[in-house]
């Protein structure tokens, strides 16, 4: 699928690039939600993580801690969140994966999460068919 991230890849759309191999490319978001707010996307054209080759995936994996190290250093905050959305209903709006890393200022700045964690009732039979399904 076409996207804003394919033209960044293809230099058609500028961007403020922080980082780029041969497999991942990294710059800043253009509508931060803190400073230093960066994202991370593989050169491959996946719509979402699951439909990520393994060799795109290891090669985000590789330089993701580095990134955020980056980030901690230049913008002098430690806590942050890693933030990669899969699907409209998972507030994907760019149909290229992408990690985002977001720095955690203070509690009101950044990433707001509303958890309301439920309760764990069939874990092993759930546990048993993920299991079974990789
Ligand atoms: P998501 O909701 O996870 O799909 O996030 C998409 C992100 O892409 C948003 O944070 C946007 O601000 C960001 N974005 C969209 N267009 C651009 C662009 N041209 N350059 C940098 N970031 C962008």
């Amino acid at each position: 699928m076409e996207t804003i991230f394919s033209k960044i890849l293809r230099g058609e759309v500028p961007c403020h690039k922080v980082y780029e191999d041969d497999l991942v490319l990294a710059f800043l978001d253009i509508g931060p939600l803190t400073r230093g707010h960066v994202l991370v996307i593989p050169k491959e054209a996946a719509e979402t993580l699951d439909r990520l080759s393994d060799e795109s995936a290891a090669a985000i994996g590789r330089v993701l801690p580095r990134l955020c190290r980056a980030v901690q250093r230049v913008t002098g905050v430690q806590a942050y969140n890693v933030l990669e959305n899969n699907g409209p209903l998972a507030h994907q709006a760019v149909f290229h994966v992408h990690f985002h890393i977001i720095p955690k200022p203070s509690e009101t700045e950044g990433l707001g999460v509303g958890w309301r964690p439920g309760k764990l009732t069939d874990g092993e039979a759930l546990a048993t068919e993920l299991r079974a399904a990789l």
